[in-house]
């Protein structure tokens, strides 16, 4: 769990909802649980990545070119 997430339960019925207020350490796979006993989920994703910096949004995926292992040395020699 990362601070300022907000974890919404999966129970409309309930309606609990969490902010993080501190990161925690440790990792879990799973949701946290809400006090009725159901998953928590995470209605809200924070989008500083896409509106801070569009420019770097578009390629940051798996398939970006600057992260694979290319020959670095070549591209080097030929800025010379
Ligand atoms: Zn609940």
């Amino acid at each position: 769990m990362r601070r300022n997430d907000r974890w919404r339960c999966s129970n409309p019925e309930c309606g609990g909802e969490i902010l993080v207020l501190a990161n925690a350490k440790a990792f879990s796979a799973t949701n946290p649980r809400c006090s009725c006993g159901n998953l928590m989920r995470k209605p809200y994703i924070t989008p500083k990545l896409n509106t801070f910096e569009p420019e770097h949004g578009s390629d940051f995926s798996l398939e970006d070119p600057r992260r694979t292992p290319s020959l670095p040395d070549a591209e080097n020699v030929q800025l010379d």
